[in-house]
């Protein structure tokens, strides 16, 4: 039986958005890394909270998802970011580039058109901070379609958070039982 995916971004997911002092949660932890293609001197500083492997590991270990970095990270998340949390190499999907200065250039989350036909029919959860009222009608149609879709969203100050991942667990549990008795 084919597992749903679990997409996973990381602004505002793992890397929360600062407040207002530009502060982040006293929970995360500062890291310098540097992305690919650039110099070394051109490092990018992120905060990571280091309770957010085990969790993530959590849930991959239950083994009712297949998890996938979803992110503009891109491969960075795999090589860069997922290493800082303790996490193996996590697959990615190969978002595009395109030119946009707002996450909803059309009303609805920039990565969406592409991930839709990522994903062709498949089953998936899928963790962001940025979806809009378009991606959850989105995702509520393509259920009745017969994919089911469970959209995710956490606070972008707060991120990830123990329910979120509950939550996932429980709706992969629902898909299984209901996959099996069809
Ligand atoms: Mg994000």
């Amino acid at each position: 039986m084919r597992l749903p995916y679990l997409l996973l971004d990381i602004d505002g997911v793992l890397i929360p958005f600062p407040d207002a002092e530009e502060a982040c949660p006293a929970t995360h932890i500062r890291h310098d890394v540097v992305p690919g293609g650039r110099t070394p001197d051109a490092s990018v500083t992120i905060w990571l909270n280091p309770a957010h492997g085990p969790m993530l590991m959590g849930i991959i270990r239950i083994g009712l998802v297949t998890p996938v970095w979803c992110t503009s990270w891109r491969q960075d998340a795999t090589t860069l970011v997922g290493p800082l949390l303790g996490l193996p190499p996590l697959p990615y999907v190969d978002l595009p580039r395109p030119q946009i200065t707002t996450s909803h250039p059309n009303g609805y989350l920039w990565k969406r058109d592409y991930v839709d036909g990522w994903l062709g029919g498949a089953p998936t959860a899928w963790i962001d901070d940025d979806f809009t009222v378009l991606d959850h009608e989105w995702a509520e149609e393509r259920t009745k379609r017969g994919s089911p879709t469970l959209l995710v969203q956490p606070d972008h100050r707060a991120g990830l958070h123990a329910e979120h991942l509950d939550a996932i667990e429980a709706w992969a549990r629902r898909y299984m039982a209901n996959a099996s008795a069809a």
